[in-house]
């Protein structure tokens, strides 16, 4: 946890994963307004707190600071290219997934549950940064071998059989069920990001639709080259990083042959 972050869980006399306390009220405004600045400043999350038809609603101070730890942890490779050509980030008053396109990031209201505002920032902010760096995944990576993309004219096509109940077969997947399962690139991306986040994290109640009965890295054990490919290769965290697990020696050689490393 970075110093700041310390600095500002202390100010704000909460920690960040319980219930968020009545927000931004006893707060002062330039203290609120010192984080949203670093949000852009840093991270290049640009927050669009109003708009003329009234759906865009400001931020609690503990929606703003799990977006600052959540940023913290994904590090700087995932948000770089953010701080460039901003996010505009906001939340609506409306229900309902979020979304990414075009540089703005929309979540529907997540009323006071953060770990819903921190999955799916996690899952669309990926697909920002891989658009922003132009679609990385899709044209050097998810046809390698334990990733197993592969496009027949427009349509991509995975063996896993995606939007069906999980087979088994000779390929590496995320165990993932058919109400979740990815059926594109992108979004087998945005899902494998989120998914190592929560594993290395061993944030078990964050892996609906997961069997939670298992331990969070069950995933990596179907999947290693995922794993590899998100630590060294997407997100390029730094062997120091919280973030930062390594597998058994023989699935670490495995997936580095997969991806040529
Ligand atoms: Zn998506």
């Amino acid at each position: 946890m970075s110093n700041f972050l310390r600095w500002l869980i202390n100010l704000f006399g909460f920690n960040l994963w319980q219930r968020p306390p009545p927000v931004g009220d006893s707060v002062r405004p330039a203290e609120r307004g010192a984080l949203v600045d670093h949000l852009h400043s840093t991270y290049g999350i640009k927050l669009i707190e109003s708009d003329p038809k009234g759906n865009a609603r400001p931020l609690s101070v503990a929606e703003l600071l799990t977006l600052r730890q959540t940023l913290d942890l994904l590090g700087e490779t995932w948000s770089a290219p953010f701080r460039e050509k901003p996010i505009h980030f906001w939340i609506d008053r409306n229900p309902g997934g979020g979304h990414y396109g075009n540089q703005w990031l929309r979540i529907g209201e997540p009323h006071d549950d953060l770990s819903v505002l921190y999955r799916i920032f996690i899952h669309e902010g990926t697909h920002a940064s891989n658009e922003y760096r132009g679609w990385l995944y899709e044209n050097n990576w998810c046809f390698k071998n334990g990733l197993d993309w592969r496009k027949e004219g427009d349509v991509w096509t995975h063996p896993r059989q995606q939007g069906k109940p999980l087979q088994s077969g000779d390929w590496e997947t995320l165990p993932v069920d058919s109400r979740d399962v990815s059926t594109a690139p992108g979004e087998d991306l945005a899902e494998m990001v989120r998914y190592y986040v929560h594993s290395v994290r061993e944030e078990r109640a964050y892996l609906w639709p997961l069997d939670l009965s298992k331990p969070p890295t069950y995933l990596w054990e179907t999947s290693p080259t995922r794993f590899v490919f998100v630590r060294d290769v997407f997100l390029r965290l730094p062997s120091d990083s919280t973030l930062y697990k390594r597998l058994s020696p023989a699935l670490e050689r495995r997936a580095a042959a997969n991806l040529g490393l």
